[in-house]
């Protein structure tokens, strides 16, 4: 039983194949660079595999039709391809990024569901169109194959009017769907499922507090099963201090700007998205640069990791006294999954919940769900890689009914 996973961004088209019998990948590859006058073409084969069954190609990729359709011929070729012909693959699972209300669940993709994502696109203007012309070109070279969307929003549908709304005049919710909507749901929804089975409960049993810490960075208070609150907003922008995203700010902040330095909206926007949070404070925005340059004792990229830790712990603190009781805190994504000193500096300040980590049990670089608290913590401290290939994959055979 094999599932094309197609995560479809504006210049780029990210691919997975999983054979779900095996519970293995047989291919995964990334189309760069669509509609640039030179793309790019990674694809490798499963498992791990000598030099003739890597690629990598340059060429001009005009849209994402001929991405798909390059992806198509890698994995159909008779000695790096995975599949003889389209019809092997038993169905696709599309990432999409915005749902809003329309969607609490996946679903099979029909005309209804294409037009309702279009109808999204105000909320999600640079992804939503990107996942659309996947599922598009997807139906076109794959015409007999189910299709299923699995959206990022999905997963926090379950957070209540007190969690979800803004205290703005109560009609920019009704007319203008302003409100919290929450991201990486594919993400927090797979960790927190693990962790359950991790403790060896249910998960309508457990209360877990999941941690996603990459570029972008959102935590969600997983109650029962349930989200009942997360970091991220209307928009990926809001939370915790990311790579270059500002997270939480004084909205304010917005016109101060505008009419002390003249800058536009769109300017505001880039600067808030593109020029802040790690960036903005110690001119890098990748975790690992920012750790080397605090070893050569750059003082703002100390700073920049002290604000990180800083926001993280303060939404764990939040997050907890919103469970109540919290049987978990589980990192994952790339710092969450990598970064010991964060994670020791996050859990130094989780003393009053009563967290305690075995400090070199967290230094160990893991690829395992792997526990990093002491015996007599009271909240289990856990490092689960995340996986949203192989959540997408189960939540399209859900909606399919499909068994492996
Ligand atoms: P994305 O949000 O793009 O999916 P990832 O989950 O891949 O991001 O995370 C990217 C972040 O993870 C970067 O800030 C990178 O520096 C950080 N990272 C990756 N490996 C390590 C590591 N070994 N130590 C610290 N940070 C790491």
């Amino acid at each position: 039983m094999k599932i094309l996973i197609i995560n479809s961004g504006s210049s780029s088209l990210k691919f997975q194949m999983l054979d779900m019998k095996n519970n293995t990948v047989l291919c995964s590859g990334l189309v760069e660079r669509i509609g640039e006058a030179m793309g790019n073409v990674n694809y490798k084969k499963f498992p791990d595999s000598p030099q003739e069954e890597k690629s990598s190609v340059e060429q001009a990729i005009a849209d994402h039709a001929t991405g798909m359709r390059i992806v198509v011929d890698m994995i159909t070729d008779s000695a790096k391809g995975v599949i003889k012909n389209t019809s092997d693959i038993t169905a696709i699972g599309h990432r999409v990024l915005h749902g809003a209300e329309a969607f609490t669940q996946p679903c099979r993709v029909d005309e209804q569901v294409i037009q309702a994502i279009k109808d999204c696109i105000p909320l999600g203007p640079l992804h939503n169109p990107a996942n659309l012309s996947g599922i598009e070109v997807a139906q076109e070279l794959f015409p007999n194959v189910p299709q299923v969307a699995v959206f990022d929003t999905e997963f926090h549908q379950t957070m209540p009017p007190k969690a979800f709304l803004y205290a703005l005049p109560y009609e920019l919710y009704k007319e203008n769907r302003i409100r919290r909507y929450g991201f990486h749901g594919t993400s927090h929804k797979y960790v927190a499922a693990e962790t359950a089975k991790l403790l060896g409960k249910k998960k309508e049993e457990c209360n877990v507090i999941t941690v996603h810490l990459g570029n972008g960075s959102s935590l969600a208070a997983v109650k029962e099963g349930k989200c009942v609150d997360t970091s991220m907003g209307m928009t990926p922008l809001a939370g915790v201090v990311m790579g270059t995203r500002s997270g939480d700010i004084d909205p304010a902040i917005h016109l101060y700007l505008n009419e002390t330095k003249g800058l536009s909206f769109q300017e505001i926007d880039t600067l808030l998205n593109k020029k802040s949070g790690f960036k903005g404070i110690c001119g890098v925005n990748d975790m690992r640069d920012i750790h080397a340059n605090i070893e050569k004792g750059d003082e703002q990229s100390k700073l920049a990791l002290d604000m990180f830790v800083y926001s993280v712990t303060k939404y764990i603190g939040a997050y907890s006294t919103v469970l109540e009781r919290v049987d978990a805190i589980t990192f994952t994504a790339g710092i969450g999954e990598n970064d010991d000193i964060a994670r020791e500096k996050i859990c130094a300040g989780l003393k009053i919940f009563g967290v305690k980590i075995d400090t070199q049990k967290n230094k160990t670089r893991v690829k395992e769900p792997t526990a990093m608290h002491l015996p007599d913590s009271k909240v289990q401290v856990w490092v689960v890689p995340t996986n949203e290939e192989l959540q997408i994959a189960r939540e399209t055979m859900e909606v399919l009914g499909l068994n492996a």
